[in-house]
């Protein structure tokens, strides 16, 4: 991954993270207290976890992208389950018409 996901087609997993960062300067108001925020995209790739740093212009389009895609595959689960209840209630129905005949 070289560059940030551009559709939530392409997003099969991952999600953003939210970290506290210091830059260090000595007159930053992170060396205060105050820290800077920064956002990762965490996905895993070929069995890899994949860490990729998420620029604040980047952000919001890509905050969007992934909630995209999070509904996406969770609209996808719930299909599935439903999909394989329909096929427990078909296996019921033939395994019961066999019982009854
Ligand atoms: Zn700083």
């Amino acid at each position: 991954m070289t560059s940030l996901p551009k559709s939530p087609a392409e997003l099969p997993n991952g999600s953003l993270h939210k970290q506290f960062v210091r830059s260090g300067k000595p007159n930053c108001r992170c060396t205060r207290g105050e820290p800077h925020t920064a956002h990762y995209f965490l996905a895993r790739m070929n069995g890899r976890q994949v860490k990729r740093y998420v620029r604040k212009a980047d952000l919001q389009a890509f905050a969007r992208i992934v909630q995209e895609a999070t509904s996406l595959r969770k609209h996808r689960r719930e299909e599935l389950k439903k999909s394989k209840e329909s096929l427990k209630t078909i296996r019921r129905i033939l395994r019961e018409t066999k019982i009854n005949k």
